[in-house]
């Protein structure tokens, strides 16, 4: 789950992250009335969930309260990369001298945290990663230890931060490493972190991914979630506990199980095919599951092709089946489907199935063939 830049920082603030005073607001008038009671130079920054919104023009100076309110006029309502700007941030205007980069993500292969440190803020990390990758400055953070301040330094001194910097270098980090574990998050940014007129430092923006297998014990973040979020296949997904994840190829699939998924997707490349999605439905799902499932990878114009795979331990054939019909009668669609099942009633599975004109196979090769046949048939 993606948070936006001022939950971000409000979360960073309670880990004793400086952040510049600042309110949210959905109208004109209200971004006036917060910049009055700011005073002075405000930003108004517009709250979507995708990166780049300062090139996008969602992100502008304002002198004082009058050109704030034009301002925010200007940005709510602004088409960002296909997203809709409904709220803006007003913030107090920091004075920068420079901006510096500071991350924390999961490094699987070291299976644990590490804190990114880069002079060349401002900029995204993964270009800085592409052009100048020694700009890079990283340290892995012991999950017992947590992060020591003999790392800090170095990597203060990696980034060439100032002596009279560090200390307060070593608590922003160190509350971001905090933050990052205390929130299961798989990635928190401070992406400008600034070194401001007076030497302080200030988070000017912020960025945070939760991981969406947490959310359970973490409802008050759960409860940050913009339901515009991604896309509406994403949303729907979502909602039924489906895990699903799109992709670009021509054959849907609809799963039982994350391994056979997986699994279904590499036969589908071996056959000569390319899958258009992983979707998961999960042990034991229910009929009204399997239409949803069904409904979203039909949703997909590329589709040009259905593969079922079911193997039916927990899940019933028949209930699959029977969700696959309900489906059916609830979206039209002129796509070939092959299903394959096998498992607890099968055979019940298949008839019912094959009696709806789908059709049917024993292995998963012979399915993932005839599935690849009739999306190349079908285009
Ligand atoms: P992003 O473009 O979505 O990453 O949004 P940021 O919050 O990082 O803002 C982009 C750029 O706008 C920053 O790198 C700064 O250069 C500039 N900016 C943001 N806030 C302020 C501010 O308060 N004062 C000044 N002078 N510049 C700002
Ligand atoms: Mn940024």
């Amino acid at each position: 789950m993606k948070l936006h830049e001022y939950q971000s920082k409000r979360i960073f603030a309670q880990y004793g992250i400086p952040i510049p005073r600042g309110e949210i607001a959905t109208t004109p008038s209200e971004a006036r009335r917060i910049a009055e009671e700011l005073g002075g130079r405000v930003v108004i920054k517009s709250q979507v969930l995708v990166g780049g919104r300062g090139k996008a023009g969602g992100i502008k100076l304002a002198k004082d309260a009058d050109e704030a309110e034009g301002l925010a006029g200007r940005i709510l309502g602004m088409d960002i990369k296909g997203l809709k700007v409904e709220t803006v941030l007003v913030d107090a205007a920091a004075d920068i001298r420079q901006e510096i980069y500071l991350g924390v993500v999961i490094d699987r292969a070291a299976c644990r945290p590490v804190l990114m440190a880069s002079a060349e803020g401002g900029v995204e990390i993964e270009e800085v990663a592409r052009t100048n990758p020694s700009a890079i400055v990283k340290t892995h953070v012991d999950p017992f230890l947590g992060l020591r301040s003999y790392q800090t330094r170095d990597v203060a001194i990696g980034i060439g931060l100032a002596r009279c910097l560090w200390k307060a270098f070593h608590k922003i980090a160190a509350g971001l490493v905090e933050c990052f574990v205390g929130s299961d998050a798989s990635l928190a940014e401070i992406n400008p972190l600034v070194i401001t007129g007076d030497d302080g430092l200030l988070a000017v923006d912020g960025k945070m991914l939760i991981d969406d297998n947490s959310l359970f014990r973490h409802p008050d973040l759960a409860a940050l979630r913009d339901a515009s979020e991604g896309t509406w296949a994403e949303a729907e997904a979502r909602r039924f506990e489906l895990s699903y994840v799109d992709m670009d190829g021509e054959i849907g699939c609809m799963v039982n199980g994350a391994g056979l998924a997986m699994t279904t997707m590499d036969l589908i490349k071996l056959s000569g095919g390319a899958p258009a999605n992983f979707l998961d439905i999960g042990g034991g799902a229910k009929s009204d599951k399997v239409a949803a499932a069904l409904r979203i990878i039909l949703a997909d114009a590329r589709v040009k092709a259905v593969l079922l795979n079911i193997f039916g331990g927990i899940t019933r054939c028949d209930e699959v089946a029977a969700g696959i019909l309900e489906a059916l009668q609830q979206v039209e669609t002129n796509v070939p489907m092959v299903a394959r099942l096998v498992g607890t009633n099968a055979d019940e599975g298949r008839s019912m199935l094959a009696d709806a004109n789908l059709l049917t196979a024993t292995t998963l090769l012979e399915a993932a063939q005839m599935a690849v046949a009739a999306a190349h048939g079908a285009s």
